[in-house]
């Protein structure tokens, strides 16, 4: 596709369709027999975008919010929501109503389309953001009839509608106003420019990779409200042709029976779902694997002994990708024919970039530096955020990732460390600030500071907290540590999604380490940290 500019993600994604069957299923449920072929996709994408703009009477750019695990009905939603011009914010089903609460408001979410189990939290926090209950959409029917489903709204009278066209301002800059939901205070707003070029990147490297260029029945367990989730089971599968077979929860037993069920060939996951397979035999060896060939793993580090292991247990070839939500999902791919261990690939084509010091100067080739890229991936901006927004892209357009790597000189990539304030569990942010402002909520506080741990027994940062306590609370003098330890992860628990729980543990000082601006000084924790556990 030569000039994306003026087109609708949901048309770029459905435009390759001339090139495999329409019968093909792209979408199918693992538990039960429910599926979407290509034919029944298009003409329900151009049934839910008739039903927005005349049954609703949604305007450009109105937001849609779309909170519930994974399912075959998510991406009509989404694409139907795209054609329609809408904008669409996914979000994490599990919030808090406090974390929903927020990400409904930043985003202004007019509709809401969520699944009957977390329905109650919804529509608590659809009433605290002033969306009224006849905007809130069952994706499912709801057993406790509290909302209509979108089906009874969008869907009543069959009525198809094209998708809307957009003008070079819009298509470049606005449009969709995706703000993904992965545990960051800051909404990341995407348009469609930025995912039709991080769709076409990615689908260049397919059709150049004979390994990759294969007919693929993806299990699709990564969610659908991270853009990892988007790029794989939307903008790449989709534009292939290819199946997903969609997987509401995670849990290792059923991955293993639905891969041998649906002969799954492909697999989209995060590193500690590696090693998973590798550690539980008494699981894993009751089910027959051979069809799965091939893991994608990202949107974490990924151990460059965990690939080995898994070519020789499994004969499963592991490869990796690297990327951000604020760069469309996708910066580097890993295919079979550019493997090198320990790598995240290569740049996808038409990516500048620049490796810089801490003074901002360029290193050579093979030195390791911040990652800097200027290229049409890169967001639009931080929703109402033009300080993060400018702290983020510089004059010249680099936006500057926060990720510490370097390129050899045959193009592959190597992540090495990360600068910026970010803690990743498994694959989900965990934005410090967050749990510390949450922590200073509690009585029992008087200052905090959060950073990340390394779990070497899971494969992934945890985070911990320093505490201050607070002298002026009579609770401390009656109870002991422990006691307080315990009270501490209780409130926390009580406030934040599950994975932001405080699974680093909690430790007592005197005062928190700060810089003259009062800025934590995280790295003085980090080397306390390192102290505690020389000791132990
Ligand atoms: P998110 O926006 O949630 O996808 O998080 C993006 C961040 O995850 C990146 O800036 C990296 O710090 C980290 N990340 C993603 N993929 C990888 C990878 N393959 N290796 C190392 N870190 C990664």
């Amino acid at each position: 596709m030569s000039n994306t500019q003026h087109v609708n993600l949901s048309d770029y994604i459905l435009s390759n369709g001339s090139s495999f069957p329409s019968s093909n299923i792209v979408y199918s449920e693992s538990s039960n027999d429910e599926s979407l072929s290509f034919e029944q996709l298009c003409i329900l994408i151009r049934q839910i975008n008739a039903g927005l703009q005349y049954n609703v009477g949604l305007k450009k750019g109105e937001c849609v919010c779309i909170s519930s695990p994974n399912n075959i009905y998510i991406p009509p939603i989404a694409l139907g929501v795209m054609a329609s011009g809408g904008h669409i914010t996914p979000t994490n089903p599990l919030f808090t109503i406090q974390e929903l609460k927020k990400q409904l408001v930043m985003s202004k979410t007019k509709y809401i389309i969520a699944h009957p189990y977390n329905l109650d939290t919804v529509l608590e926090a659809a009433k605290l953001s002033n969306i009224s209950k006849e905007n809130v959409w069952s994706i499912f029917d709801d057993p406790k009839k509290r909302v209509k489903t979108w089906k009874e709204i969008l869907l009543q009278d069959g009525k198809e509608a094209d998708s809307v066209s957009f003008s070079f301002e819009e298509n470049m800059k606005t449009l969709i106003k995706i703000f993904f939901p992965v545990g960051q205070p800051k909404g990341v707003v995407l348009s469609h420019h930025n995912l039709i070029s991080a769709a076409v990147g990615a689908n260049k490297v397919v059709a150049s990779s004979p390994s990759v260029n294969v007919y693929q029945k993806i299990l699709g367990v990564i969610p659908l409200f991270h853009v990892f989730g988007i790029l794989s089971f939307m903008l790449t599968s989709l534009y292939q042709g290819w199946e997903v077979v969609m997987l509401a929860s995670y849990d290792l037993e059923n991955v293993c029976q639905i891969i041998e069920k649906h002969k799954i060939n492909s697999y989209r996951g995060v590193p500690p779902m590696l090693l998973h397979l590798l550690n539980n035999p008494s699981i894993v060896d009751k089910y027959d694997l051979s069809s799965l060939k091939l893991i994608l793993v990202g949107a974490a580090p990924v151990p460059p002994a965990l690939d080995r292991r898994m070519k020789e247990k499994f004969n499963i070839q592991v490869t990796q990708g690297y990327g951000m939500t604020e760069t469309s999902a996708v910066m580097t791919m890993q295919t079979l024919e550019n493997y090198a261990p320990g790598s995240v690939g290569q740049m996808l084509e038409g990516i500048m970039y620049k490796v810089v010091d801490k003074d901002g100067k360029e290193v050579k080739n093979g030195e390791a530096g911040e990652i800097c890229i200027k290229s049409s991936i890169v967001m639009h901006k931080y929703l109402e955020n033009p300080s993060a927004t400018s702290e983020m892209i510089d004059d010249d357009g680099f936006l500057h990732t926060g990720d510490i790597g370097y390129v050899n000189d045959l193009g592959n990539w190597y992540i090495v460390d990360r600068t910026k304030e970010l803690i990743k569990f498994n694959a989900y942010q965990i934005a410090p600030a967050e749990l510390e402002a949450v922590l200073l909520e509690c009585p029992l506080v008087s200052d905090a500071a959060v950073i990340g741990i390394y779990d070497e027994k899971k494969e992934t940062e945890v985070p911990r907290a320093y505490i201050s306590l607070n002298s002026q609370n009579e609770q401390i003098f009656r109870k002991d540590l422990e006691a307080i330890t315990q009270d501490l992860h209780d409130f926390v628990n009580q406030n934040v999604i599950h994975y932001k729980r405080l699974r680093g543990g909690i430790a007592f000082i005197e005062t928190i380490p700060k810089s003259v601006s009062g800025k934590i000084l995280r790295k003085d924790l980090r080397e306390l940290f390192k102290s505690e556990t020389n000791k132990s």
